[in-house]
């Protein structure tokens, strides 16, 4: 559910400018760590998005295969990033869905408590149980799902943009410390 709605909309901070991965790239370096497909093809040598033979430019980037010449291969860094990428996503969005439990729990406490105070009926408290699974389940999946997968998508995306303007600079000062 995440990844359809989300892919290829890494955007940059504050919203403005291409995304760091392309949806194309997104797509590939998913099915590589799937083990579906294997690290090869033409790739752009600017932001690593496929690039299909006959085209002269990037489809994400723009930039030109004679500007940047294509590799064969997404960098080992690269992969890091995508990795750490849906690393933290994941992370963010099972620690909503724990929030989510919780906030269950709580419930569950709370009624418990009144429950206790008001000398309720033992089929109040088979109630309260009910009500604890359900709940458990239903704010796990909203907080998770909406309010996790929201704040995960931003953050990681925050995240990659820094560490791929770090890539970014290196590797552009590196090819500068070549041609010289
Ligand atoms: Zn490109």
């Amino acid at each position: 559910m995440r990844e359809s709605r989300h892919v290829g909309t890494t955007a940059r901070p504050g919203g403005e400018g291409p995304p760091v991965f392309s949806e194309r790239l997104t797509v590939v370096l998913d099915a590589i760590f799937e083990g579906e497909a294997p690290n090869a093809g033409r790739f752009c040598g600017n932001c690593y998005t496929p690039v299909d033979t006959e085209r002269a430019s990037c489809m994400h980037c723009n930039s030109s295969v004679d500007e940047s010449r294509p590799v064969e291969k997404v960098p080992r860094d690269i992969l890091a990033m995508f990795q750490q990428l849906r690393r933290r996503e994941s992370l963010v969005v099972n620690s909503f869905a724990y929030a989510g439990m919780l906030a269950a729990v709580m419930i569950f406490i709370g009624v418990f408590y009144l429950l206790f105070i008001t000398n309720a009926g033992v089929w109040w408290y088979v109630f309260d149980i009910v009500l604890l699974f359900v709940l458990a389940r239903v704010l796990a999946g909203l907080v998770g799902g909406f309010i996790g997968d929201e704040v995960g998508y931003r953050y990681s995306r925050r995240k990659l943009a820094e560490e791929w303007e770090t890539y970014e600079a290196e590797r552009d000062g590196a090819e500068r410390d070549c041609a010289d």
